[in-house]
């Protein structure tokens, strides 16, 4: 195994608490976070509002070469903010499509890896870093909950209305595209940390995936930050 530093790959699928908790790990252990959904997301985006068909694999690898997109805090296509428009209904209902096509995925995880490498190390969440992106990762966590969880989850999320039987009926197609497609599909790496957070709470999975990062030494000190 290649040693490529303080890397904590966290992959599950939607609902399953992966952008809370990974947020919360990295800065516990001191690192930066990379959140690869939004990448996807930003892509899907530029093809809805560039008109184009997100079936069509061309349309699709074109936008994620052509478009400039930075993945912070603020999201941006092309120098525009589209925080809040990739988690929208339209980008959540496209977003599995785009992401299934091997143009689309060849270029993320270049860039994914780039980020890496630019950091020295980091967590990274998503749906195959474990499997494919960074598999020499030496934390890998597989994130999961009950489908019934992961639709409330989403709930709690959304403020004013919320169809509860849409948003379980979109995390099921996502499931289904994400774990069915030929690149890259949503699975556990053999050698994961598989979490169950249907029953815990934040904070004890939080806690979990910290004891395993530093059992493993991935924790980095923060500069004047105490880490518990
Ligand atoms: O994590 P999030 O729910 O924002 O991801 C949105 C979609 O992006 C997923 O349903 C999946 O289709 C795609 N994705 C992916 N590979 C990743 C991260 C996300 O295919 N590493």
């Amino acid at each position: 195994m290649t040693d490529i530093g303080a890397v904590i790959a966290i992959d599950g699928p939607a609902g399953s608490g992966k952008s809370t908790i990974s947020r919360m790990v990295a800065e516990r252990v001191g690192l930066p976070m990379l959140d690869t959904g939004a990448m996807y997301r930003a892509v899907t985006c530029a093809v809805l509002r560039s008109g184009g068909d997100v079936g069509d694999p061309d349309v699709a690898a074109a936008a994620a070469e052509g478009a400039v997109i930075v993945v912070d805090d603020v999201v941006t296509i092309d120098g525009a903010d589209v925080t809040t428009e990739i988690r929208g209904p339209e980008v959540s209902a496209n977003v599995s499509i785009v992401a299934a096509h091997p143009g689309v995925r060849t270029h993320l995880r270049a860039m994914q890896r780039e980020w890496m490498a630019r950091h020295g190390g980091g967590v990274l969440e998503g749906r195959d870093i474990g499997t494919v992106v960074l598999p020499d990762a030496p934390l890998k966590i597989y994130l999961t909950a009950s489908p019934e969880v992961r639709a409330k989850r989403r709930a709690g999320d959304v403020q004013g209305d919320f169809d509860l039987a849409a948003a379980a009926a979109n995390i099921a197609e996502r499931d289904r595209i994400d774990s069915t497609r030929e690149d890259s599909p949503l699975r556990p790496a053999d050698d994961a940390v598989i979490v169950d957070t249907s029953d815990l709470t934040i904070d004890e999975v939080v806690e979990r995936i910290v004891s395993e990062a530093r059992s493993r030494g991935l924790a980095r000190e923060a500069s004047g930050k105490e880490l518990l």
